[in-house]
């Protein structure tokens, strides 16, 4: 089994430090989930580093603070077609 990794001191997505822990596994000391206050970036410590270290998240799914201040709404989810 592989050790927890440390809570990064960033988020993978965006860079700010607000990282917050809101799940621990039910056995004790094998993941955490952490979430970042900023862009809302979510992911559990065992997931691979192209999802939990800044320096391996894909560049093109990096934002800045610039990126969340002026990101689309996201759209709404269209009334269910009849059938
Ligand atoms: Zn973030």
């Amino acid at each position: 089994m592989t050790a927890p990794t440390a809570s990064p001191a960033v988020c993978p997505r965006c860079s700010d430090e607000a990282v917050r822990t809101v799940a621990h596994s039910p056995v004790p000391d094998v993941w955490e989930v952490l979430q970042c206050a900023r862009c809302l970036y979510m992911w559990r410590t065992t997931e691979p580093a192209r999802r939990t270290s800044p320096g391996a998240y894909p560049e093109r799914f990096r934002m800045t603070a610039e990126d969340i201040a002026t990101a689309l709404e996201v759209p709404a989810v269209p009334p269910l077609a009849a059938r």
